[in-house]
């Protein structure tokens, strides 16, 4: 009996436990919000879009990289798990 030896897999775009932001990520509309899940290359984070940018595939700009990565480890404790978890597999 081989127990807890697999390592589980993260589902990264599990959005049930990520806060709703106040305004859409990218183009600052404070209506008709959603959470949703993005790819940078640093990883995948959570991202609050209105329905218009969700539906145009907007994903939000960083100024920097660690502006970005900040994203990602926000996201890494709503899942509950590490920002390696994330990150892009190469
Ligand atoms: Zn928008
Ligand atoms: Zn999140």
């Amino acid at each position: 009996m081989v127990e807890g030896d697999d390592p589980h897999p993260i589902d990264a775009d599990d959005t049930s436990r990520c806060p709703t932001a106040l305004w859409c990520d990218t183009c600052e509309a404070a209506d008709d919000l959603a959470v949703g899940t993005a790819e940078s290359t640093l990883g995948i984070f959570c991202v609050t879009l209105c329905g218009t940018c969700a539906e145009s595939g907007r994903v939000p700009r960083f100024a920097s990289w660690v502006l970005a990565l900040a994203r990602v480890h926000d996201h890494a404790e709503h899942l509950d798990c590490t920002v390696e978890d994330l990150a892009p597999r190469y």
